[in-house]
């Protein structure tokens, strides 16, 4: 076989005609490489596979063996259990599927099973496999060519798994030599990450002798992943930063110099570091196209007002978007504080101004006359005219699809663009949905702020929390208490929520002032019922799903967050950054069901530390919960492991931004070219037309 006859269709493979052929396509296996990359979905180590005679009654067992006899067994009370004798070189064990008579028809006398699953003792010892794969048929062998791991291939019906086995087992010496000529990745990649070449990988994954060269071949062909990926985002960031100047800002410290002295504090380390990055973005003609993740709290408000003071000090305009108007008079008013008596016009744009207001703020965005602009998305809108946009910052990015986000960077010239976010991420999640983005952490708090006391109560105790609501909201301070989001369409948790709604302002606490919101609340509602909470006119908030991301009510000190089980560790730690932000001690309850529920949240109750607790979810939950489907973009890796390859991520990483800056179009490795553009289609070809 030659190169491109990975490209065949899968029909003339070894043993497969045009039936077996539209069995692989329901698989999704059309051509040879398909075929071949149709990897094992996990292991049977045999070498942990225990001798037949040895088995003990009370244990959990794996077995090799062969079926001597089998049969239906009817029982008095109507079940009726599939039995079979399997036997190996050490003896003999009855084997029993009780509900399951239709395996009689599925295995055969002379199977070659592994089995797994418990020992019991009933008239002798008996097991009761909860798994079991067909190795091999009466008079076939298996070759494990002295290994002793069995692949286990995704199979459908009318293709078992042990025909894929077969399949694959009989054509991989011919598909190997091919896929070794597709190897894209390069020696010295390859050694720094201390993976097999690819035809290695691919013989390692079909065929390992140990588990360990089975890793050793996805990691393989996670790389190639995570190096895709990366590709893809350095060379969008470089389109961004490179392929159209940005802007050079000059220090001229007119702003910035007594900004810094006006502040009545000192900045963080962290924050230090941070504007230095940023600072260096600015003052080169490369466009800052950067993420700045930090925790509520972290002073990234502070870091920004910098930036966007420079940029104003050098003539320019800065603005700063929004993803709600609650968040951006917030800010506003934020702004306004901060910069005090500077010589700085701060201008809000959202769609809630009246036509007049809004004329005039279009009017003095136009003539440059406001230097500092804060808005929501009205400030993409078309009719938007900037006199000369220095820089573009975008708060809580996530709220913002990309296209957003683009949109304000395409405004008037080619302002340096600064992303903030506070969700924290693991630094692995943050490389691949916002590889393109160069990123900046401030994972440092301002000293002197009061740590959120975080308790985890059965909800039997419920009633001594509601008292101790109660006792909060005497002493003048307010509360919110949350349900969990139950499915898509919110219809079970909004039930739950306004029945507990009505039966706390009713019974529980009728002398309260109580508000409710939820997600299908239209905004305007929404936004009513947030201001009401923010004027202290609502004592006790209860809502359904996220509050408002970024909202700041000071005097609100409790959070109780009910089946707190039910939310990622990110998310309550969203929630529990709503509390906490006056000076007055602040309180997170969550109520659980379980014991097993507490043990899963005691992490995050004993840390406030955002990015040590998206760790812990990433662990928990794996990277496909770990965002909402919708809202992540994250790509489905096959092989990759966000969680176990933060090391070839790196390296990945490096590689693709080097490999970008030397040949930015690529145009020295056709070979790459041709296979990014098979993985990835139009968002590879993007590049070719810059
Ligand atoms: P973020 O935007 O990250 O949520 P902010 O920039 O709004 O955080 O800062 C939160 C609060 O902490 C604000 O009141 C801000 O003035 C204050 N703050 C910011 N940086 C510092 C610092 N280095 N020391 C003390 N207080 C700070
Ligand atoms: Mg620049």
């Amino acid at each position: 076989m030659g190169y491109s006859d990975l490209d065949r269709p899968a029909q003339f493979l070894k043993g497969v005609g045009p039936k077996r052929a539209d069995l692989l396509a329901r698989l999704g296996l059309l051509t040879a490489r398909d075929v071949l990359y149709h990897v094992p979905r996990r292991y049977e180590d045999a070498s942990t596979v225990q001798k037949i005679g040895t088995l003990e009654p009370g244990t959990e067992a794996t077995v090799v063996g062969r079926i001597v006899s089998k049969g239906v067994l009817p029982t008095r009370k109507g079940l009726r259990i599939f039995q079979a004798v399997v036997r190996d070189s050490s003896g003999l064990i009855e084997c029993s599927w009780p509900g399951q008579p239709f395996l009689d028809r599925v295995l055969r006398k002379g199977d070659l099973l592994l089995l797994s699953g418990p020992v019991r003792f009933f008239h002798g010892r008996q097991l009761q496999p909860r798994e079991y794969e067909i190795l091999a048929r009466e008079g076939e062998d298996i070759s494990t060519e002295g290994g002793a791991v069995f692949p286990i291939y995704p199979a459908t019906e009318g293709l078992s798994q042990r025909q894929v086995r077969k399949l694959i087992a009989d054509n991989l010496d011919d598909l190997l030599p091919p896929a070794a000529e597709e190897e894209v990745l390069d020696p010295a990649m390859r050694a720094e990450a201390r993976v097999p070449p690819l035809q290695d990988a691919l013989r390692d994954l079909h065929r390992p002798h140990t588990l360990v060269e089975a890793e050793a071949g996805r990691r393989r062909l996670a790389l190639e992943e995570l190096f895709f990926l990366q590709l893809l985002h350095a060379i969008v960031h470089h389109q961004q930063t490179t392929q159209r100047p940005g802007i050079v800002f000059g220090r001229t410290d007119a702003l910035v110099r007594p900004f810094y002295q006006s502040l009545p504090f000192a900045l963080t380390e962290a924050q230090r570091r941070v504007l230095g990055e940023i600072g260096n973005d600015m003052g080169s003609p490369r466009r800052m196209n950067r993420l700045l993740q930090g925790d509520v709290g972290a002073g990234k408000t502070v870091v920004a007002l910098f930036a966007m003071l420079r940029a104003v000090e050098n003539g320019y305009q800065a603005a700063l978007m929004a993803p709600t108007e609650i968040l951006a008079e917030q800010h506003l008013r934020t702004l306004r504080k901060l910069v005090g008596e500077l010589p700085v016009e701060v201008q809000l744009l959202t769609g809630r101004m009246s036509a007049a207001e809004r004329r005039a703020a279009l009017a003095r965005i136009e003539d440059g006359t406001a230097q500092l602009l804060v808005g929501t998305h009205a400030l993409i809108q078309e009719r938007v005219r900037f006199h000369r946009l220095g820089l573009a910052v975008v708060d809580e990015q996530h709220r913002f699809g990309v296209r957003q986000r683009l949109a304000l960077a395409d405004m008037g010239e080619t302002p340096d663009v600064l992303v903030m976010s506070a969700t924290p991420i693991p630094r692995s999640l943050a490389l691949t949905l916002y590889g393109d983005l160069d990123l900046s952490l401030l994972d440092e708090r301002p000293p002197g702020r009061q740590p959120v006391r975080t308790a985890l109560r059965y909800e039997k105790a419920r009633s001594t929390v509601l008292d101790f609501i109660r006792e909060q909201v005497a002493e003048g301070r307010q509360a919110y208490v949350v349900y969990p989001l139950v499915d898509e369409s919110e219809t079970l948790s909004l039930k739950s929520a306004t029945e507990e709604y009505q039966r706390l302002s009713e019974e529980v606490f009728p002398e309260l002032r109580l508000g409710i919101i939820h997600g299908q609340m239209p905004p305007d509602q929404k936004d009513q019922v947030m201001r009401g909470f923010a004027a202290g006119e609502i004592d006790i908030l209860v809502s359904t799903t996220v509050i408002e991301v970024g909202i700041d009510v000071a005097n609100a000190s409790v959070m109780v967050i009910e089946h707190a089980e039910r939310f990622g560790l990110s998310q309550l730690h969203q929630l529990r950054g709503r509390v906490g932000r006056g000076s007055a001690q602040s309180f997170c309850i969550l109520l659980v069901s379980s014991p097993e529920a507490a043990d899963r949240l005691r992490i995050f109750s004993s840390t406030e530390d955002g990015f040590r607790i998206a760790e812990a979810d990433l662990q928990l939950r794996g990277q496909g919960d770990l965002f909402g489907e919708r809202q992540s973009g994250l790509p489905a890796f096959r092989f990759a492991d966000l969680e176990k390859d933060a090391g070839l991520l790196n390296v990945a990483r490096v590689a693709a931004r080097s490999l970008v800056d030397r040949d930015p179009h690529l145009s020295t490795y056709p070979e790459l070219r041709q296979a990014l553009e098979r993985r990835y289609g139009e968002r590879a070809r993007l590049f070719q037309t810059g």
